[in-house]
């Protein structure tokens, strides 16, 4: 056998395990055994690299490191899915699919599993692009790091369609998810909420040698394209797994509706025994030809449905409740629970809002309460059982005094939570302050991280954000853990933030209300701090978006004379405080290297406006289609011509409301 052979043969082998082994969970060789094979093809791939492929086992370990992600649009869009929560609603779709259609259909019932959508586009058998959801029009490319996951086949097996896109999820098992935490909690790392969460963050992770370390997997479940001689959803789950891609078996054809429901059923109730969290089920008309009789709407596909399962419950012992200080000085109740086992992951704390909360739901310690899962990352107690109330128990007082600082609490009479307004002393407020200050949307400062501004403020260097800049490497070198070098770091970072544009700055002052885009628009509209702080109420209100809440809050800001001085402090350190127009002439460059046809009338724009604000957001202007354009955003009115000529050269046709959501 010839070295090309020999290197052919290594990743025939190699790549015949994985798809066994992630695939159909048949593991034929010992991880060692499949190191050592590895290694060798690694070895003749570097003395060899004239025979490199990047479809070769060995690209999987990841290792470049993409710094900002293309965005690519996908060649057909994707969509989302229609919600149902109950056994009507099912019913309700299924005599309206039935109306809409000629015939009578069937159907298929998959898992509706619980992480990110991808979209992944095969050319010739070979893994070419894989996208991210994104807004469904377009989305992020990030292509090597899914490459590093095992269950995605790099190359094809069988008699698969030349070009098409199969769309999936990428999910973490629970397992792992498991392991995962295990080995931060060992490194004192703070741990990570929830399987899905850390799926989606970890796609998107720019050193794809991370995202390799992460056991994510990739489940499939649709598949596009143009002529790809398939005919039915159950029949192309089977191809798909063919070819090589992991497809749960769990998927059911359906005669009726009643089979339907009879699936929904079985995994309410089963769904703890899967390896992987779901959230519901998703129903699909089977036939691809009722399919394309239904269509879709503006937002999902007529010829499906998912049906969310309710979150899971548990119940488990409120041991105590401690009280957190923000850095606005709200306090926040937060229920301290024996630790118990909710879908796949360990509760120890749930929140628990505020005072009302406690007092409508009648909680008292030593409770047995009942916790559950909603889209936040912290659980929340739903309800109490008060058959197991133990007869001593006593209703909660809610703290009078802040847990930090023992000031009094206030609370207004319009506000929900109680506030510490000792806000120059109470030390997390402080700390809040400049951690906010220094994040990432913010002065974004290198080599400054949310631990050290509390050693910062406990050791009294800092007491506000202004003292950052006055900070010198001998200060901050005997800190814990502070070497020479990132004492250098620390100080040149803050420096070098001086240069933050005046928008972000404001932001960064955490003014209650101002947010990144308030702080944008009185930015823009008073072009100067000075301005600013000179505004009256009547000035403020007038400005787009800015309400009473809002004007109120920067007058209570300016208004105070530790405030003023803060900001003269950080004026001498030549931060920037008035509003830069040239920077400002661009919004975003999110329509970057996209063309754009603009046709018709509009509802919130004139075509003109329109046509700004794409130039605005780095996107061209085109007069004409041709299959150099990459969308034609559509307004009523528009002619019947230019929609042909669009299909016609595949140029996806997008409405007002779709071209908003890009930018
Ligand atoms: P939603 O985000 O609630 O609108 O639900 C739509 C999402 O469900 C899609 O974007 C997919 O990522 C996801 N999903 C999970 N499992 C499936 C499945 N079997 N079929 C279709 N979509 C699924
Ligand atoms: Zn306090």
């Amino acid at each position: 056998m010839d070295i090309k052979e020999k290197i052919e043969s290594l990743r025939k082998e190699l790549n015949d395990y994985n798809y066994k082994y992630y695939v159909l969970d048949i593991s034929e060789v010992t991880d060692f055994e499949f190191d050592l094979k590895l290694k060798e093809l690694q070895k003749f791939e570097n003395e060899y690299p004239e025979f490199y492929d990047e479809h070769s086992p060995t690209q999987r370990v990841g290792g470049e490191v993409t710094k900002k992600f293309t965005t690519v649009k996908h060649k057909q869009r994707m969509y989302s899915l229609d919600n149902s929560y109950s056994k009507e609603d099912l019913l309700d779709w299924d005599t309206r699919t039935k109306k809409n259609i000629t015939g009578t259909p069937t159907y298929v019932c998959e898992l509706k599993y619980d992480g990110a959508s991808i979209n992944i586009l095969y050319e010739n058998g070979v893994l070419k692009k894989a996208i991210t959801r994104g807004d469904g029009v377009q989305g992020d490319e990030i292509t090597t790091n899914v490459k590093t996951i095992r269950s995605v086949p790099l190359k094809l097996h069988g008699d698969f369609p030349s070009e098409f896109e199969i769309r999936g999820e990428i999910i973490l098992p629970i397992e792992g998810f498991n392991k995962l935490n295990e080995d931060r909690s060992k490194k004192g790392e703070e741990l990570y909420s929830n399987p899905r969460n850390t799926a989606s963050g970890s796609i998107k992770l720019q050193d794809s040698l991370e995202v390799a370390k992460r056991p994510l997997e990739c489940l499939l479940y649709n598949v596009v394209g143009d002529n790809l001689g398939l005919n039915n959803q159950f029949g192309t789950l089977e191809k798909a797994r063919d070819w090589g891609f992991k497809v749960p078996k769990e998927s059911k054809f359906c005669k009726s509706i009643d089979d339907v429901l009879e699936f929904v059923n079985y995994w309410d109730e089963q769904r703890k025994s899967l390896p992987y969290e779901i959230d519901g089920v998703v129903v699909k008309v089977n036939e691809f030809d009722y399919q394309n009789q239904l269509g879709f709407t503006s937002k999902y596909p007529k010829w499906a449905i998912s049906y969310k399962f309710k979150a899971e419950q548990v119940s488990t012992k409120l041991e105590s409740i401690s009280y957190q200080v923000g850095r606005t000085g709200a306090i926040t109740p937060v229920a301290n629970l024996k630790p118990v086992q909710l879908s796949g992951t360990i509760v120890k704390r749930a929140s628990l809002h505020n005072a009302d909360q406690i007092k409508k739901l009648d909680v008292r310690i030593g409770d047995e309460v009942y916790v559950e899962k909603g889209g936040e990352i912290i659980p929340k107690i739903v309800g109490v059982n008060k058959n197991l109330r133990d007869f001593n128990s006593e209703e909660v007082i809610y703290i009078s005094n802040c847990p930090e600082c023992n000031s009094e609490l206030v609370r207004k009479e319009d506000e929900a939570q109680h506030y510490c307004l000792n806000s120059s002393e109470c030390f997390p407020q402080v700390v809040g302050r400049i951690q906010h200050f220094i994040s990432r949307k913010a002065m974004d400062i290198e080599g400054l991280g949310g631990e050290t501004v509390a050693l910062l403020v406990k050791e009294g260097l800092v007491k506000d954000c202004s003292d950052l800049f006055k900070l010198k490497v001998e200060d901050v070198l005997p800190l814990e853990r502070m070497a020479q070098k990132s004492a250098e770091n620390l100080v040149n970072g803050v420096k070098a933030s001086v240069n933050v544009s005046f928008e972000r700055v404001l932001f960064a002052l955490g003014i209650r209300y101002v947010g990144e885009t308030v702080a944008k628009k009185l930015a823009s509209h008073f072009k100067s701090i000075d301005e600013i702080i000179k505004a009256s109420f009547e000035e403020l209100i007038a400005v787009d978006e800015i309400g009473d809440r809002i004007a109120q809050s920067v007058l209570e800001y300016f208004s105070k004379e530790d405030n003023l001085k803060i900001l003269e402090s950080l004026k001498s350190s030549g931060l920037q405080f008035n509003y830069n127009e040239d920077e400002n002439s661009v919004a975003s460059n999110k329509l970057e290297s996209l063309g754009f046809v603009v046709s018709g009338v509009f509802e919130t724009v004139s075509r003109d406006e329109l046509k700004k604000i794409i130039k605005e957001n780095g996107g061209k202007v085109l007069s004409s289609l041709s299959s150099k354009t990459s969308f034609l955003v559509a307004g009523a009115k528009m002619g019947p011509s230019k929609k042909t000529k669009a299909e016609k050269l595949n140029v996806p046709i997008i409405s007002e409301e779709d071209f908003f959501n890009m930018i």
